[in-house]
């Protein structure tokens, strides 16, 4: 298939496909190459993927044969990866020319979270690559790049690890790297003693890359937005990289204004998901070599099995396995693990199943975690909200109260109501009872 073939299928999906079905899914597709019967396509990231081939795939296949008259496999590659293949070098204004020290924060960046202490999994290797691009590239592939994912999942690390390298490789660059809460901090601070314009100054002009974490925190707050917006704009502008990171999806983050939600999609949304079992375990070694501590393959398995997805609680887990066979004078094995882990992991392991569940009947009823637990009552939302109670009640040691409080501070009256409700169903409606059954069974619970 010729480039040309594909714009001519992209121009026959547009014009007999309702929009709602390819868009903006279609504008982001890129054609890399093709032979008789692949095409490879570039996409932004994995969850474009994912979605495209339950989605669209399907129909583009019919609108290819209905261009080519043949059957061609489509083959998926991340944008990042392919630019970093084709060698690309832009040319961002990215000189650091006036290096001066006291608007630079670089010394705050955490020298030990580096590229090379990160270990990298099927979770986060696409976040890692687009990271390293831009820290390589700044301001020439993906600006702004908007990283998100969990609480404990490595975004303030892949944030001073990308600081550490622009430095590394230009010592005279102005790394401004700070959260947004201290942002706002200054923000304010800078209003009330009038200071505006030494903060412009500082933000604005004296400014190579501007690493702001957990921007979560500015949704509801109109005037620091407001000066983040004319902040983004200005730095933007003269090609200077601008990376953000969050614990959501941009239009997930409640209270954020329109304008700036739209720039965050200018650049690259890059999520990091949970690590697999392997991942945690290649973590637990790594941190255990750096202890000079060897760690048995099984205690690390055990260890990586039980806990929950957070690698900070993951890390936690393993230093107070370490300190505790330290005060003991104990060997690390199994047995050692199992005795001074099991509690503590029990109550890790809760949380997580929690999360888990929440999430899982997200996905299987097709609506957003965030809206499960929100305040909308529409009725596409109470059956699954009440399902995941149901199931949470079942399954975890939660209260109650505690189950309410996962859900936006739901009263437990309303926990109850929604536990005897699943129950009713469950016993009069037999299409109801199959489909809790089919959630239970994604979710790998026992359906008794
Ligand atoms: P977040 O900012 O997403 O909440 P952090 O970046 O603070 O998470 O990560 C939590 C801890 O886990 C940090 O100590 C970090 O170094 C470590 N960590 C996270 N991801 C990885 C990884 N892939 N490899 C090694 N350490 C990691
Ligand atoms: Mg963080």
């Amino acid at each position: 298939m010729l480039r040309s073939t594909w714009d001519e299928v992209c121009a026959r999906v547009r014009r007999e496909e309702d929009p709602f079905f390819h868009d903006p899914w279609l504008d982001r597709l890129t054609f890399v190459t093709s032979d008789d019967d692949t095409v490879v396509l570039a996409t932004p990231n994995r969850l474009y993927v994912e979605w495209i081939q339950e989605n669209l795939e399907p129909r583009l296949q019919t609108h290819i044969h209905a261009v080519t008259e043949r059957r061609v496999d489509i083959e998926y590659r991340l944008e990042a990866i392919v630019r970093a293949e084709n060698g690309s070098n832009g040319a961002g204004s990215f000189s650091g020319d006036y290096a001066d020290p006291a608007q630079d924060t670089a010394f705050r960046l955490n020298p030990r979270q580096s590229f090379e202490s990160f270990v990298v999994g099927n979770g986060n290797q696409f976040a890692m690559a687009a990271c390293q691009n831009v820290a390589e590239n700044p301001a020439v592939n993906y600006n702004p790049l908007f990283l998100f994912g969990g609480v404990g999942l490595g975004k303030t690390h892949l944030l001073n690890a990308i600081g550490n390298v622009i430095k590394d490789r230009n010592p005279r660059a102005r790394v401004v790297f700070l959260s947004a809460e201290e942002f706002t901090t200054e923000l304010i601070n800078s209003l009330r003693f009038k200071r505006m314009e030494e903060f412009r100054e500082k933000y604005r002009r004296r400014c190579d890359a501007l690493l702001v974490d957990d921007i979560q925190f500015l949704g509801g707050k109109e005037r620091t937005q407001e000066e983040f917006f004319h902040t983004f704009n200005a730095l933007h502008g003269a090609r200077k990289q601008i990376v953000v990171t969050a614990d959501r999806y941009p239009k997930d983050i409640d209270g954020l204004e329109e304008r700036l939600r739209s720039r965050f999609d200018w650049g690259l949304v890059a999520d990091i998901q949970p690590p697999d079992t392997e991942t945690k375990v290649a973590i637990l070694r790594k941190k255990s070599d750096e202890e000079g501590i060897e760690l048995p393959a099984e205690v690390a398995f055990f260890i990586a099995r039980h806990a929950g997805n957070n690698i900070r609680e993951l890390e936690g887990t393993l230093t107070r396995l370490l300190a505790m066979s330290s005060f003991h004078a104990a060997p690390v094995t199994l047995e050692f693990a199992k005795k001074c882990l099991e509690g503590y992991l029990q109550v890790q392991q809760a949380t997580a199943s929690v999360e888990t569940i929440m999430g899982g009947v997200a996905k299987f009823f097709n609506v957003k975690l965030a809206d499960l637990r929100g305040p909308r009552r529409t009725k596409q939302l109470v059956t699954p909200r009440q399902i995941a109670m149901f199931l949470i009640r079942k399954h975890t040691s939660l209260s109650l109260p505690e189950i309410g409080k996962r859900f936006g501070g739901r009263d437990h009256t309303t926990v109850i109501h929604a536990v005897k409700k699943v129950g009713r169903e469950v016993g009069r409606d037999a299409a109801y009872r199959n489909k809790l059954h089919l959630v239970a069974r994604t979710l790998g619970l026992p359906t008794d």
